[in-house]
């Protein structure tokens, strides 16, 4: 195989904290192996628009702890299509692109896939607040998003406590209840909701009628965006039925997406940029980079985005334990 002269890169999906040490990643260690960068604008949005820039290693200073990707991000439907990724296979031979790093969750590293099945050399790396990308311990975006959630769940107790209310507090996580149930336990919440594990109005009503009755001054609650019952309907039921606590509602929604990347998100996304880039230039395709215990390692792009990540029965017993 032709060694490879100019690779490009990409962020997709919602975008996540750690984005932007990830590109950078990619751009400086390219750079150091004398391979040119492009970034594409927007995903695969500009991929089809052929919106590339150049990148330099000077293009990406002083972005390590900012949110959000300097890239943007975008959805497209046409890129789902054949016809759609093969006119993005054009773009790319258009720019005279060796390579892709796709950095995203698993719909953009679907997308990425289907590149790589065309005959593209891909890498992706896993990027998502959701952390529901199979094959690495955690995605990019997803311990500062948790983070800023424990920042929020730390403010409503002190104003909970104050009153004797309950918070009920909406997480973003349609299909993935990971943020809800680690924000739980480690928020010290009375109970959790998600996806994975359906609950019902009487068994939450019970929780907090006997929280109460054991004499706690105040409870939390925090549902994942995709559970069932949903936030409405809880504190409805729970204002209906009495439980002791006043109710509050406080849904967290977008913010939980932003802020500077914490620690544990630079140094897991620099890893992860480094090794997809290495691994690239090493002539592999249609692999994601992740973390596997404290090592970087690979899994096939195909397992990646087929096989599901359980929920783990063990935090979901320790949530419900250590409530009580
Ligand atoms: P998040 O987990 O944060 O939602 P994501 O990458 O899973 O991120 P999606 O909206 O599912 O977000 O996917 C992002 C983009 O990837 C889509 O808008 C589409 O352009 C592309 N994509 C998704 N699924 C496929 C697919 N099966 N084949 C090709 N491209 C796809």
């Amino acid at each position: 195989m032709a060694s490879m002269r100019r690779i490009a890169v990409l962020t997709g999906g919602g975008d996540a904290p750690g984005m932007n040490p990830a590109i950078r990643a990619v751009v400086r260690t390219a750079a150091a192996a004398g391979v040119e960068v492009y970034g594409i604008r927007q995903a695969y949005t500009g991929l089809l628009a052929g919106d590339f820039e150049r990148l330099t290693s000077r293009d990406v200073s002083g972005i390590i702890g900012r949110g959000g990707t300097i890239l943007q991000t975008a959805r497209n439907l046409e890129f789902k299509t054949v016809q759609g990724q093969k006119r993005g296979l054009r773009r790319l031979n258009e720019h005279g692109i060796d390579g892709l790093v796709v950095i995203g969750g698993d719909g953009s590293l679907r997308g990425a896939l289907a590149l790589h099945e065309l005959g593209f050399p891909v890498v992706g790396v896993p990027g998502t607040i959701d952390n529901d990308i199979w094959g690495t311990n955690m995605a990019v975006g997803t311990d500062t998003a948790l983070n800023t959630i424990l920042d929020a769940i730390d403010k409503l107790r002190d104003t909970a406590a104050s009153h004797e209310r309950c918070f009920l507090l909406e997480v973003m996580g349609r299909n993935c209840g990971y943020l809800a149930l680690m924000g739980g336990i480690l928020g010290g919440a009375e109970f959790v909701m998600i996806p994975e594990h359906p609950t019902t109005l009487e068994e939450i009503g019970k929780v907090l009628e006997n929280a109460y009755m054991r004499g706690k001054s105040h409870a939390m609650g925090v549902i994942a965006e995709g559970a069932t019952p949903k936030i409405h309907e809880v504190a409805e039921y729970l204002s209906q039925h009495e439980v002791g606590f006043e109710v509050r509602i406080t849904v967290l929604g977008h913010v939980v997406r932003g802020g500077s990347p914490g620690a544990f998100d630079r140094l897991l996304a620099t890893r992860l940029g480094v090794k997809a880039v290495e691994l690239l230039l090493a002539g592999e395709s249609g692999i994601m980079v992740g973390l596997h215990g404290r090592e970087i390692g690979t899994v096939s792009l195909e397992d990646a985005t087929t096989k599901q990540r359980a929920v783990s029965e063990e935090y979901i017993s320790m949530a419900e334990i250590l409530a009580k």
